[in-house]
């Protein structure tokens, strides 16, 4: 029984996501880790309250302890797991995904999402319901704590150049979308000494505004909002906060990945080392971190895999183009408090409008498709793309990534469809182009077979 995907638990609530299952979740995981403590918290969702009890339900009866942080973004449970030292923590989110979905996030003691292998034993517990059965002495129970985002924004706080950000003061427009973040971003950057003007930042699991997913196409307030009010910069959040979406003074949605190498090219310049991201990244990533004297180590697809390589690697950066970026420093997770904190202290201390520091990373041309293969057929047609690729440069970090003149193709599974998902990069719009015919004319080639 799979459960967990590329990030946790998910799915409509009622259908998918059952009161049922939440309770089994939360035995499966006390059964696993025993008596201990974690932490707990959630987004703003309607069904976050209700989910909630039946999580905790689970923990207690398998005599688990919970301390209860209430509403927070991810990364400021993560983060309170890693000070207080915790066993680990539970959230209860689903992130960018529509109001009538929910999930659980299971968190180790670092503060990482747990690795797949911890996966696999909770989805055996929920299934063999092997669970522990304490006696009536050894029921766990709940504590509430109210510090959990202020020990988050203190902590991004005392990381950043403070000092260079209250004397520039730049003026951000936050829009946490009425998730997690209306308690914690706002705040942050007020005290570092921007000036803040605030749209969505009331908590409401109806999302009102606008769609939990920071998307150019969601973000239409904040792109008018920004320089009609002559600021700075916008910065957006998904449901939970663990990724930031940016918008420039002149209204522009940033491309996840030119941000990406903006922060990364930054990264290394504090400290020359390793960046880590996914093989699926666009290479003015590389193109920066190298000219910066720093390395890249590509991953699988997913942010808990790139966490889990900061941490083994010593990385001093990484991320993806989706927004969900990692500073070490703070913490092994997608932390989209820190990468707002980033941004302004960015501003700040290179005092230029982000548009122009943006317009200095490379620029790359994206092409994607996506070719119909059945799901039974996925690991052969693997297997021969990589032969039909032999004699070339070849990743086989995720899929198939192929290089060629001035790019790459990237020819990966889908996790949720039937589909070989082809993305293709070049320096011009022509080579983009050349790279994504050289790719589907592989998968032809190895779905003829
Ligand atoms: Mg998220």
């Amino acid at each position: 029984m799979r459960l967990f995907g590329t990030n946790g638990i998910r799915g409509v609530v009622g259908q998918d996501l059952t009161l049922e299952l939440a309770v089994d979740v939360g035995r499966a995981i006390a059964t696993l880790w025993g008596p201990v403590t974690v932490a707990f918290g959630r987004d703003t969702r309607r069904s976050g309250p209700m989910i909630r009890a039946a999580v905790l339900s689970g923990l207690l009866a398998c005599g688990a302890r919970a301390i209860d942080l209430g509403i927070l973004p991810t990364p400021a449970l993560q983060y309170y797991v890693k000070e207080r030292k915790l066993s680990g923590g539970v959230v209860v989110t689903a992130s960018h995904n529509p109001p009538e979905w929910n999930g659980i996030k299971v968190v180790d003691g670092q503060g990482m999402e747990i690795p797949r292998a911890e996966e696999e034993k909770v989805e055996a517990l929920v299934e063999s319901r092997a669970f522990a059965t304490p006696s009536w002495r050894e029921f766990g129970d709940v504590s509430v704590a109210t510090d959990g985002a202020d020990m988050y924004v203190r902590g991004i706080a005392a990381k950043v150049d403070r000092a260079a950000i209250a004397t520039r003061r730049p003026h951000v427009v936050v829009d946490p979308g009425h998730g997690a973040a209306c308690g914690t971003t706002p705040f942050l950057l007020r005290d570092l000494g921007c000036r803040v003007t605030t749209i969505h930042a009331q908590p409401d699991g109806t999302f009102p505004g606008r769609r939990p997913e920071p998307t150019s196409a969601n973000l239409e307030d904040l792109r008018t909002l920004v320089p009609s009010l002559g600021a700075d910069v916008g910065i957006a959040h998904d449901g939970d906060a663990d990724r930031a979406a940016v918008i420039d003074e002149r209204g522009q949605f940033v491309d996840g990945d030119r941000l990406l190498a903006l922060l990364a090219q930054e990264a290394v310049r504090r400290t020359p080392g390793l960046v880590v991201t996914p093989v699926s990244s666009s290479s003015c990533v590389e193109d920066v971190v190298r000219a910066g004297g720093g390395r890249v180590k590509y991953t699988k697809v997913g942010a808990p895999l790139v966490a889990r390589a900061i941490y083994a690697e010593g990385a001093v950066f990484g991320g993806e183009e989706n927004g969900g970026m990692i500073f070490p420093e703070h913490l092994f997770a997608r932390d989209g408090g820190m990468t707002a904190a980033r941004i302004v202290e960015l501003l700040a201390v290179r005092g230029k409008p982000l548009s122009e520091m943006l317009a200095l990373m490379p620029r790359y041309h994206l092409r994607k498709a996506g070719v119909p293969c059945p799901g039974d057929r996925r690991e052969s047609v693997l297997a021969r793309l990589a032969e039909l690729a032999a004699g070339r440069r070849v990743d086989l970090t995720d899929g198939v990534k192929v290089y060629g003149e001035g790019g790459w193709v990237l020819l990966r599974p889908s996790g949720t469809e039937a589909i070989l998902r082809i993305y293709a990069e070049g320096r011009t719009p022509e080579q983009a182009d050349a790279m994504r015919a050289l790719g589907e004319s592989l998968v032809r080639e190895a779905l003829s077979e």
